[in-house]
């Protein structure tokens, strides 16, 4: 089997995509933002001032008219379905329908009272809290993902294990926590280059990601390692599962961008997760699981049962 070295497929592909979409948004919001503050000065400048009411503030659909409306509606093909995009459209919108209400009196000449004022006001800060929020949801998305692989990285491991961790306990069911580290990974950068030991970790990443069930997650823990989180999953499958991707894995042709051909192999440690204890604890059994499949010859798995005392170490894909 061979993988071109396409980071951008798979499920890491799609979180590296929506990254630089999220980084691109949070700069336009920035200033779709502050034209949306011009626009609050004008509305008050009209009011205090007693200007002429302006047709495209006042017009019925003034929330697409105005500049924060129409970068939203240039957005929607690319934020439409993430996070809390149509909650700060809507909200956007119920602003601009109380700005109307108190800018059609004004036309009118007709007093505004208070209660208007505070409607449109509280409207006008509803707003800007969806707007903080969104922002914040697109500053999370992007510290979530490591940036070479698009894998889940180290901020993502701990809210996600213990999520699982309470799940597991709740239903009585095992989750297992593997950690996995590309052996003799120096020798690529040494023998290729950085660049290409770069190349390398986005193709594992996607490997990795490709084979993993609806459930499973792949966390890139460090340099050239990865955790893999498998849910209602026994110890011996869990196992057998990380065999069949170790054994692909070594089988697998890993192309680099010069055209040259390489070979990875991995070494595994798992444990199911303590429901009991801290996750930082079922951490350490798989990483110490994992040093005796280094210690025992690389390229195998090693499996620590939860009552076990010393790790087995395994080859079998059955
Ligand atoms: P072992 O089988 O014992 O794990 O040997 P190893 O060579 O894989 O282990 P070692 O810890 O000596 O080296 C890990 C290497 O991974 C060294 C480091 O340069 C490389 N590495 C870590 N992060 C990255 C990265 O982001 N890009 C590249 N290209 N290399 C990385
Ligand atoms: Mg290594
Ligand atoms: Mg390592």
């Amino acid at each position: 089997m061979t993988l071109e070295c396409n980071p951008l497929a798979q499920t890491q592909g799609s979180n590296l995509a929506f990254t630089q979409t999220a980084l691109t948004a949070l700069n336009e919001i920035d200033q779709a933002m502050s034209f949306h503050l011009q626009w609050l000065q004008e509305l008050h400048q009209t009011l205090i001032c007693q200007q002429p009411v302006d047709d495209v503030m006042a017009a019925e659909n003034g929330h697409l008219l105005c500049k924060f409306g129409q970068w939203y509606t240039r957005s929607e093909a690319t934020l439409g379905l993430h996070g809390g995009y149509l909650e700060l459209g809507a909200s956007h919108r119920a602003m601009h329908d109380q700005a109307r209400i108190i800018l059609q009196k004004h036309a009118r000449r007709e007093a505004i009272s208070l209660e208007d004022y505070a409607r449109f006001m509280d409207s006008a800060h509803a707003f800007r809290a969806e707007a903080h929020k969104y922002q914040a949801e697109l500053i999370n998305q992007v510290c979530v993902i490591d940036h070479l692989t698009g894998a889940w990285n180290r901020f993502a491991l701990s809210p996600r294990i213990n999520e699982e961790s309470e799940r597991a306990r709740r239903t009585g069911q095992t989750c297992c926590i593997s950690m996995l580290d590309l052996d003799n990974f120096k020798q690529v950068n040494d023998r290729y280059g950085h660049l290409a030991g770069d190349t390398a970790l986005q193709t594992v990443a996607r490997f990795l990601s490709a084979r993993m069930r609806k459930y499973d997650t792949v966390f890139r823990f460090g340099g050239e390692e990865f955790l893999i989180c498998l849910p209602n999953t026994s110890l011996l499958d869990a196992e057998a599962l990380l065999n069949r991707m170790r054994v692909e894995l070594s089988e697998t042709d890993i192309v680099l961008d010069s055209g040259d051909t390489l070979h990875l192999t991995a070494s595994f440690g798992v444990t199911p997760l303590n429901t009991l204890d801290t996750f930082e604890t079922s951490l350490d059994r798989a990483d110490h699981a994992l040093l005796c499949a280094k210690a025992q010859g690389r390229n195998c798995v090693c499996a620590w049962p939860m009552d076990g005392t010393c790790p087995s170490t395994s080859t079998s894909t059955l």
